[in-house]
């Protein structure tokens, strides 16, 4: 069941399962899946999807591809590759015990690192485009390997030209390049920064912030824990709406606003929470996350309707309360939300 494979703890049985440890097996089991017609899935941690209770009727492949080699010069910095299937959160550890600086913001997200360019992974102020120079992908409609240079993949708040493209390009690996060093980026999350006891701007030693950041994380139930179903969850669920100013204009002084380019960016938590929804909202199967509205939940027993119902209602709600249609920010296969 893919159930086993999600962390929402959902989703039905797949009609072919395979896992694949090298980049010319993940290439054949696309080619041939293709040659044949066959749908096909890939998965990583399973950390952004919501897999129906049906299932998937064509070919999951679970990407379990490993290595990480690395080029350090003093002037240069660090040009590190890393395989698709490493485990995020691994290689931001090993990162941040390298000296290598850029993703400590970003330790505790779960999931592989070749689904991070996908919606282009944030917290905490930063996001994982600052960091990628390149990504290689396999070219489902071209089949050929084609590499995406960094300026290429049209990174913008959790997407890029992979989520604009669903399923086209297959993630190979993804290029880094660090500065070398044993201080953070300037801290730019207030949350954060009150954490570290230091001003926003400041710089902290980017193994305290690793560790700052997985607290405050745990704190939120957004570090994966089998033991707590607050975790069992694709994360945020939706995204935080990008509003024009005649659209920001129409939400109370209070309501949290924060430059984005052209747009005001939102709090999706701010508008569920004030639109009659708390933590912990729901039903025995299927509920907010105790800890954080933003998080939908299985309880323990949920199908991925019992999800879909609810994130439909949250959605509603808060589009019935301000006019403002929330967009999921987890894949949601075989329907629309
Ligand atoms: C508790 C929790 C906290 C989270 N916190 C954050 C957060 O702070 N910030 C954030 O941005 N996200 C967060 N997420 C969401 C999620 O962890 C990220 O989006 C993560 O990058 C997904 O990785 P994954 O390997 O689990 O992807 P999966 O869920 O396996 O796949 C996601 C999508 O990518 C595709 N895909 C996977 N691998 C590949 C590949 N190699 N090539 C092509 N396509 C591929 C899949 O087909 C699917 O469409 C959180 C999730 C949870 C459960």
């Amino acid at each position: 069941m893919l159930a086993e494979h999600t962390t929402f703890h959902v989703g039905g049985a797949a009609k072919r399962f395979v896992r694949v440890t090298s980049q010319e097996e993940l290439i054949d089991v696309v080619r041939d899946a293709d040659d044949r017609g066959e749908p096909i899935l890939l998965l990583g941690g399973g950390s952004n999807m919501l897999v129906p209770d049906a299932g998937f009727d064509g070919t999951v492949m679970q990407v379990a591809t490993r290595g990480i080699t690395a080029e350090v010069s003093s002037c240069g910095g660090a040009m590190v590759r890393v395989q698709a299937g490493e485990n995020w959160d691994e290689f931001v550890g090993f990162a941040v015990s390298q000296e290598w600086v850029g993703v400590e913001t970003l330790s505790g997200i779960p999931g592989a690192v070749g689904a991070t360019p996908i919606q282009n992974v944030g917290a905490y102020g930063a996001d994982v485009a600052a960091t990628i120079s390149a990504v290689r992908t396999w070219d489902r409609q071209q089949r050929r390997i084609r590499t995406f240079p960094a300026i290429d993949c049209q990174f913008g708040y959790r997407t890029s030209v992979f989520k604009r493209h669903p399923g086209r390009w297959c993630i190979l690996d993804v290029s880094f390049q660090f500065k070398l060093g044993d201080l953070s980026a300037p801290i730019a999350y207030a949350e954060l920064a009150r954490a570290l006891g230091v001003d926003v701007g400041q710089r902290v030693g980017i193994a305290q912030v690793r560790e700052a950041v997985l607290a405050i994380r745990r704190s939120k139930g957004m570090v994966l824990d089998e033991a707590d179903y607050d975790t069992w969850s694709g994360g945020s669920f939706f995204t935080n709406p990008l509003l024009s100013e005649e659209e920001a204009a129409t939400l109370p002084p209070e309501a949290p606003r924060f430059p984005a380019g052209e747009r005001i960016k939102t709090s999706a938590a701010w508008l569920i929470q004030h639109s009659g929804f708390s933590k912990g909202y729901g039903n025995r199967r299927a509920g907010l996350s105790t800890k954080h509205v933003l998080a939908l939940t299985n309880r323990g027993s949920a199908s991925a309707d019992d999800l879909v119902a609810l994130a439909r209602e949250v959605r509603d709600g808060v589009e019935a309360r301000w006019g403002i249609r929330l967009e999921p920010e987890v894949n949601i296969l075989g329907t629309a939300l």
